[in-house]
């Protein structure tokens, strides 16, 4: 899945990433929701040692443009696993209270503890990507928010937390059909805003956002992944697998039993 990951340091032109290819799998759709199916098990097993272990905090990212996947990511990777231990975290256009504060303080307060997986749909990255897009505040006060964020996750991960950033990558003409799925379904009519609309118009000030965070921000204790993400079977697949790779690489363990259990009897 390296393949999939920003270099630290390079410099992201999104033009050059796929956002359709099943490259990395050698099968059709059919065959990739079976595999899926096979990943969730393992990662349902994964999640059980995290959680029983609770040692490591586990956060995962997810940013995309309007319609990129990040609902139907959380709902089909994350197939199965307790709910005890896995926390989902949704970043709205920010409160009045949220608002008074720095950007960040919102963010901090829902991270995770220790044996918990907690998924950002959408995070803190929005500061630098609508905030940017719409000149929410002045750039000189955006300008600094890479270097923040770099020294934010730096501080998560040296406290002991494993972060994975996903981008969601799809194309333009992806989202024109997603969007049209979205009117033509009544039951998906909540989905979609008339706004939505105008945040396409700025398709290519949203990619440009998204480079320069792609760029600044893929570091090696927070990368980046960038994820083609027009076949929502496929970006499962590799999201998962991504997940699942991380958490093995922790070499977990289940807890120590108390001396003398091979003694006990239960009457
Ligand atoms: P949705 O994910 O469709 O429920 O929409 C959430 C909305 O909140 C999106 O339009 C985001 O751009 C917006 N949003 C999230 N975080 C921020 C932020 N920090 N500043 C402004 N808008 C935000
Ligand atoms: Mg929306």
């Amino acid at each position: 899945m390296d393949r999939y990951r920003v270099e630290p340091g390079t410099t992201v032109d999104l033009s050059q990433w796929e956002t359709s290819s099943s490259a990395t799998f050698d099968g059709d759709k059919r065959a990739g929701k079976k595999a899926l199916l096979a990943l969730n098990d393992e990662l349902e097993a994964l999640q059980e040692l995290l959680y029983a272990e609770g040692k490591h905090k586990i956060l995962i990212v997810l940013q995309a443009t309007d319609t990129g996947g990040k609902d139907g990511t959380i709902r089909h990777v994350f197939d199965g696993v307790n709910p005890q231990g896995v926390r989902v975290a949704s970043f709205k256009k920010p409160t009045e209270i949220e608002l008074d504060h720095d950007y960040l303080w919102r963010v901090h307060a829902r991270t995770p503890g220790s044996g918990e997986i907690v998924i950002f749909n959408r995070s803190h990255y929005e500061d630098v990507l609508v905030v940017r897009v719409h000149d929410l505040v002045p750039p000189a006060r955006w300008e600094k928010r890479y270097e923040h964020i770099n020294n934010f996750e730096q501080l998560l991960a040296d406290e002991g937390t494993t972060i994975i950033k996903f981008f969601l990558h799809i194309s333009k003409d992806e989202q024109k059909e997603r969007l049209e799925e979205r009117l033509a379904d009544p039951k998906k009519h909540w989905k979609f805003s008339k706004g939505d609309l105008g945040e396409r118009e700025r398709w290519d000030d949203y990619q440009a956002a998204f480079e320069a965070a792609l760029s600044r921000t893929s570091t090696e204790h927070a990368p980046w992944y960038i994820i083609p993400a027009d076949r929502k079977w496929y970006r499962n697949l590799v999201i998962s697998k991504v997940v699942i790779d991380t958490l093995k690489g922790l070499n977990m363990a289940y807890p120590a039993a108390e001396d003398g259990l091979e003694d006990v009897i239960v009457v």
